[in-house]
């Protein structure tokens, strides 16, 4: 977790906020918005792995009351309607949840540009309601758009499919390896229980032999795959929901992309960071923003790019006066405020 709140992750918040400038509120508070989704995002998830493992471990548990506690092969096939229930509740519960953080991540993303125009709208003394209407919209579609998009082939369900699939492999790899050396019911009862909570090591610690034959069908944690597919949704959502709140705000001129100060190597987002489109480092005009993230596990982060807020309510009054002296905001008007 230090990637959220060690010393990088402080340095990421400063560089927000300088770049915010006098939006720095605005910045700052959809950045908490998201470090918060996160941490909860990844409690529910691991819990629910734990709980199903224990689920699961109960069953073996009581295997041995039913005659004998040395793990059977018959017991693989009274365990495996189990096993198979456990892992289809799990994958309907992440999938839940990872659609549900999405639409909350991409509501974060869109906070700053909703506070920005909202405040602009007031200032001028125009009326807010349809922007409250244009924003509501962008968040449904930006959510809807974020579960439904494909990596490799893959939408975001049929990945989280395959991750419940391998968490269901490493369940019974251990039950099976059970068997094979003929352990105690409840000591493969208690393994799985201590996988579940500590990952791979404390296995290897008391089973050395069982983990070197194991190998990489038992990944380290078994939720990792999980929870890296969802932090990197929800950065996508996150990204997505700024990316259209700045399509929709009137004062915006683009979107910046903020590097990670945790970057241990150049790469492809230190290309995106550094480019030059006119508008400053790393600005991009509104629609031309590389696909955001990049790759998973990243950390940066994309920035609204604002006129200063006492210029564009000056703006807008202008335009009240005379539509045609603002061209740009009469387009908006037309195009999204009128629309919405
Ligand atoms: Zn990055």
């Amino acid at each position: 977790m230090s990637d959220l709140f060690g010393q990088s992750a402080r340095e990421l918040i400063e560089r927000l906020r300088y770049h915010s400038g006098p939006y720095a509120k605005y910045a700052l508070e959809a950045r908490k918005k998201y470090i918060e989704l996160r941490l909860n995002q990844d409690k529910k998830i691991k819990s629910m792995y734990i709980r199903i493992i224990k689920n699961i471990a109960k069953e073996v548990r009581d295997l041995a009351v039913s005659g004998g506690s040395e793990m059977r092969i018959r017991h693989l096939v009274e365990l495996e309607k189990a096993i198979a229930e456990e892992i289809a509740t799990l994958n309907g519960e992440v999938d839940e949840i990872t659609a549900e953080f999405i639409a909350q991540a991409v509501e974060a993303g869109l906070s700053y540009s909703q506070g920005v125009t909202y405040e602009v709208l007031d200032g001028a003394g125009i009326d807010k309601a349809p922007m409250v209407r244009q924003f509501r919209k962008i968040n449904v579609r930006a959510a809807e758009a974020v579960y439904a998009r494909t990596i490799n082939g893959l939408s975001t369900s049929d990945r989280i499919w395959r991750n419940s699939q391998r968490a269901g492999t490493a369940i019974r790899s251990i039950i099976q390896e059970g068997v094979v050396i003929g352990k105690d019911v409840r000591d493969v009862a208690r393994s799985l229980e201590k996988y579940a909570q500590n990952g791979k090591q404390t296995l290897a610690k008391d089973y050395p032999n069982m983990m070197k034959r194991l190998g990489n069908r038992v990944p380290q944690d078994i939720s990792y795959e999980a929870l890296r597919l969802a932090r990197t949704e929800m950065t996508a959502a996150f990204g997505e929901g700024t990316i259209q709140s700045v399509r929709v705000s009137p004062s915006s001129k683009g979107i910046q992309w903020v590097l990670s100060p945790s970057h241990p190597v150049v790469d492809i987002c230190d290309t995106f960071a550094n480019a030059d489109h006119g508008l400053g480092k790393g600005v991009y005009p509104v629609g031309e923003e590389p696909r955001f993230p990049p790759h998973p596990n990243c950390l940066c982060s994309l920035l609204p790019v604002h006129e200063d807020p006492d210029d564009f309510v000056d703006k807008l009054k202008e335009w009240m006066d005379n539509p045609s002296a603002q061209p740009k905001i009469e387009e908006w008007y037309k195009e999204v405020y009128k629309a919405a």
